[in-house]
């Protein structure tokens, strides 16, 4: 939809899908195994072998333990939105009114994700509320989205 084309419905009525143009991360062999992990459809997480605790933004080492064995684990890509805000300014011509979100994912509330919030409109949209990663593909780079959790979670 091209800006302006439906004035009436309102931006902030409508789905959004995140900025028009993004930056995206450099690959760096700490972290290639997070940005790439959409190729399968699942989110990653380092997680340290000895205690268990989940590592984000990939480190050397445990923060907790201070082991060094550390590997990628898959998670279930459920989260929890913790905050979000909505950006409407347009610091990229073209971009409509997208939302930044804060979600915690389902394996260890303290890991947490900066992302944007995808196929929800603006005004339905709460903290607490459940949400499911969906990956954004450029090239061999997998962003993690969420959007509204599908179906009933126990
Ligand atoms: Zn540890």
């Amino acid at each position: 939809m091209t800006p302006g084309a439906d004035e009436s419905a309102g931006d902030t009525a409508l789905p959004v899908r995140g900025p028009a143009m993004r930056l995206l991360p450099r690959l760096e062999p700490e972290n290639e195994f997070f940005w790439t992990s959409g190729a399968d459809g699942k989110l990653r997480f380092l997680r340290c072998r000895s205690c268990q605790t989940y590592v984000h933004p990939p480190a050397p080492r445990c923060p907790e333990c201070l082991a060094a064995d550390l590997a990628p684990e898959v998670v279930s890509g459920r989260a929890t939105l913790v905050a979000y805000t909505c950006n409407v300014q347009e610091w990229i011509p073209g971009s409509g009114p997208y939302l930044i979100g804060l979600v915690a994912i389902e394996e260890d509330e303290r890991v947490r994700l900066t992302t944007n919030l995808v196929d929800v409109a603006i005004e339905d949209v709460r903290t607490g509320m459940a949400v499911d990663v969906v990956f954004d593909q450029h090239d061999d780079v997998y962003l993690p989205l969420f959007r509204p959790a599908t179906g009933v979670r126990a």
